[in-house]
Order: structure tokens, then sequence, then C-alpha cells
């Protein structure tokens, strides 16, 4: 039986999420419309899996090309989708080889197995010792072992008994990381800006010193690159605005284009190499579909096109958002096309603000109480940012 408290709209949907009051039903570019008619700018690019635009023309047409080819075989056969598209985005990343899976905590899960394994069978580590460095109020995704190094009571509590093998220190502090290694250490794993934590960027240098201790102690790098990847910093990678080169990057989100699910670890074949035949694997993982798509994402990607939109578009962005400090914000952080918007409690919750701009034809999602995250399509306009910008000035009182 249905709960009868429930006030959702959503009755037969478990209540996993708390959605804003407004459903989609199309979408197009950086808008979309809900199912009265009703137009939204989409400042939230869903988590940033849409950085391309809501039906990239250019990834739809390939979505369609192999839609009248083949979609699935599952990796018991090769496809000539999928190597073409693992040598790209092997290419892209500067690393020899690519382990496709579908979802990001597929990804950070796929990352632990192979830091793991690694950590066995190249560094020495003795069988059942090995641990990774993670930092607090990262966010990697919702899995058990996931959970497990997450400091946010809501994503962890009752979900018990945690996965072992990981020690948290404060973001931010490379000392700290230093300070955490011991000679079971396998991996260091990170998110270069904290995407969920509410776009926290870590003070300068701090990934290049990551980079120093990891090959100091002869332990592996792994870059969540998840949220903070693929264009929305104005980089590839966020790891590129220190020009540091991680010994994994874990891909997800833009990866699929905001079209399919498309995930995967991208790392050389010293340390990938590691997973055999048999060790890991997904029914889904690297289908033709999947693969042709990201393909046409990576071949976007290397234009640089959407790289440059995010730096032009994101110091614009930070230029309107400026003047609204101390007028009912209290901090902005912003890399490329992605700010963190820290909202005075005067003036409401981050959920009341996003409600409030829903009403004004504006979507963003409150993360962490305060903040309101600003990740649009990377193919929004300078004008359109404006727009937005001036109904959060009128929400705000400012
Ligand atoms: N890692 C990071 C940095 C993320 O931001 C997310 C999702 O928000 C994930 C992992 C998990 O990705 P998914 O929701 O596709 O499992």
């Amino acid at each position: 039986m249905l709960d009868s408290e429930t006030t959702t709209t959503e009755p037969h949907v478990a209540r996993n999420y708390k959605p804003l009051p407004v459903t989609i039903a199309t979408g197009d570019g950086a808008w979309v419309t809900d199912v009265d008619g009703k137009k939204y700018l989409d400042l939230l690019a869903a988590y940033s899996a849409v950085n391309f635009g809501h039906r990239n023309p250019e990834l739809v047409a390939a979505l369609t090309e192999q839609l009248g080819r083949v979609t699935l075989t599952s990796r018991a056969f090769m496809s000539d989708q999928l190597e073409p598209f693992a040598a790209a985005l092997a290419a892209l990343a500067g690393k020899d080889m690519v382990l496709p899976m579908n979802t990001g905590a597929e990804a950070v899960e796929t990352g632990i197995k192979v830091a793991r394994a690694w950590g066995y069978r190249v560094k020495g580590i003795p069988e059942g010792r090995a641990r990774i460095i993670v930092a607090a109020g990262n966010f990697h995704g919702r899995t058990t072992t996931i959970i497990s190094f997450s400091d946010d009571e809501e994503a962890r509590a009752d979900f018990g008994p945690y996965t072992p093998g990981f020690d948290a220190v404060p973001y931010g502090d490379a000392d700290a990381i230093a300070a955490a290694i011991t000679p079971d250490t396998a991996a260091v794993l990170i998110e270069p800006i904290q995407g969920e934590g509410g776009v926290i960027i870590p003070p300068e240098g701090y990934l290049r010193r990551i980079r120093e201790i990891c090959d100091e102690n002869n332990v592996l790098f792994i870059a969540d690159e998840i949220q903070s990847g693929l264009g929305r910093v104005g980089e590839t990678f966020a790891c590129d605005r220190e020009g540091v080169v991680p010994d994994l990057y874990l891909l997800g989100k833009a990866l699929g284009g905001g079209i399919l699910p498309v995930s995967a670890v991208v790392g050389n074949a010293d340390v990938l190499g590691v997973i055999r035949p048999g060790e890991h694997g997904s029914t889904f993982g690297g289908n033709p579909l999947a693969a042709a798509v990201g393909h046409r994402v990576v071949e976007t990607l290397a234009t640089g096109h959407y790289q440059e939109r995010a730096r032009e578009l994101g110091a614009h962005l930070a230029a309107a958002l400026e003047p609204l400090i101390g007028q009912g914000v209290t901090a902005v952080r912003i890399a490329g096309l992605w700010a963190g918007v820290d909202i005075d409690l005067a003036k409401g919750t981050g959920r009341e603000i996003a409600e409030a701009l829903l009403e004004r034809g504006v979507l963003v999602k409150d993360t962490h109480g305060q903040t309101i995250r600003i990740a649009p399509p990377l193919v929004i306009r300078a004008t359109e940012l404006d727009w937005a910008v001036e109904q959060l000035r009128h929400v705000l009182g400012a």
C-alpha cells in the first residue's frame, strides 16, 4: 500500500530524491519545457551530464546512426565501436587504455578495485591490507563501498556494515595526505574540485603536491573527474588547471552526452593492465551505442570548443555574480562555468531559493543546505546567463 502521508505527484516512485515541483517534458540546448508548456533555463545540466546541451544534434546523430546498426553485443564479443572510442578517449587523456562502465559510481568502484589489485600485484602490499586515502566532504556515488568512506550521515546511516580500507583526511590539505600514507597505501582518491560538496576549489598547488607525494611514495593518484571533467571547468580535466596528470581518471556523466550512462576508468597499461579477464565487467559497459555516443563526445572535446566556451562564459558569470556578494550571497566559488553560490540564511534556505527561481523559470538545485550550484549546459549564451542572474537578484531582493 502507498504511504498516505505522501504529497508527491510520483506516488509510485521510491522517495530517494526530493525533486523540485516541475515535470519536464522536453529539452533543447540550455532549455527545458514542462508538461504545461512553460520554459525553464537549465542551470543544473543534470549535475553536469548535459554539458553539451539537451539533445545535442551531433550526439543525437551519433546515437541514431548506431541505433540503425547494433545496440548491444556484451563484452563476450567485440564490437566495431568500442576500440575506436577507447583509442580516442585514451588519446584525449594522454593514456594507454580505457575500462568502460556505465555509471559514475561504477567507475569509482572500478578505480578502487584497480588500485587494490595494483597494490597487491605490483606494489607488493600484503594481501588484504591495501588502503586508500580519501578526502573529507567527498562525494563519489552511492554504492555500499563508496558510502563507507563518505562523511555525509544522510548518505551512510543505516546502510552499514561498511567496507573497510579507507582513510579520510581534510580536503585541500596535501600535508595531511602525506602524513596519512603508510606502506599499505595503494592510492589517493580525490575530486580535483568537490562538486556535491558545493564546488569546493582546493588551494592552488594542492593537486601538484598530491602528484609529488604519490610519486615519492609509490602510491596511485586517482582523480574523480566524473563531475569536474570533460569541459566544465574550461579545460578538458580539472587536473589540467594545475598541469597535473593523475594515474587514473574516473569519468562519467558528460561522457554519455546526457543521452546514455557512459563511464570509464582511463589509465596506463602498467596500472589498468593489472585487471585480467573475468575479474571485472558489466553487461552494458562499453556497449556499441554508448561507445558511439562517447566517441562523438570525445571528438567534440578534442576540438577544445566547449572548454573555451566554459572559460569565457565562466568569466562572464563570475563578473555577474560578484556584485551579489553581501546582497544575499555570502560567497561565490567559480571554476570555468561551474559556480557554488552560498546564500545568506536570512534570505532563505538553498531549497527555498531554488523553488523561488523555479517560479521565475530558472532551474537550479541546492546542495548542503545553503549552496546553490550553477552548472548550465555549455551551449548557454551570455545573455541567458545574465537573465538567470537577474532572476537570482530578484529572488534575493538585492
Ligand atoms: N563522482 C562524482 C565526483 C560525482 O559527482 C558523482 C555524481 O554526482 C559520482 C561520482 C557518481 O556518479 P553516478 O551518479 O553516475 O553514479
